[in-house]
């Protein structure tokens, strides 16, 4: 017979509150998001997005600066509402997401005519589903 050794423990232990830091997120999403349950985008410069798990969260680090030097922020995040309208789900070819969030240049440059391109975070769900 196998027993768990300490190291098993307290791996189990982190999943665990992972779980449940996980589920107080996503919480606080559906919440967020029921007041407008339609809602395809949400729009925040310089503030922080809605995730819908504790994981996958970024850093500062995480966020490439712009081209220009200025730091990104973040400003708007892309809700996976918007999976419901577009036809994205067959059998062939499909997309999801939790949320996208976007982070732009913190200085807006002006890089012309040009589109500049920024970055853009994905989050997955984790455990339950909406
Ligand atoms: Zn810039």
């Amino acid at each position: 017979m196998n027993y768990p050794t300490a190291f098993e423990d307290s791996e189990l232990d982190e999943m665990a509150m992972h779980e449940t830091e996980d589920s107080r997120v996503f919480q606080k999403f559906k919440q967020k998001t029921e007041l407008e349950p339609h809602q395809v985008l949400r729009y925040c410069r310089a503030g922080s997005a809605l995730w819908v798990s504790a994981q996958h969260i970024p850093k500062d680090k995480d966020i490439p600066d712009c081209p220009c030097g200025a730091k990104r922020i973040f400003e708007f995040q892309v809700m996976p509402q918007l999976l419901n309208h577009l036809k994205v789900d067959g059998p062939h070819a499909s997309i999801d997401w939790g949320t996208l969030a976007v982070y732009t240049c913190e200085d807006s440059c002006d890089q012309g005519y040009r589109y500049s391109s920024e970055f853009i975070w994905k989050q997955d769900f984790t455990g339950e589903l909406p």
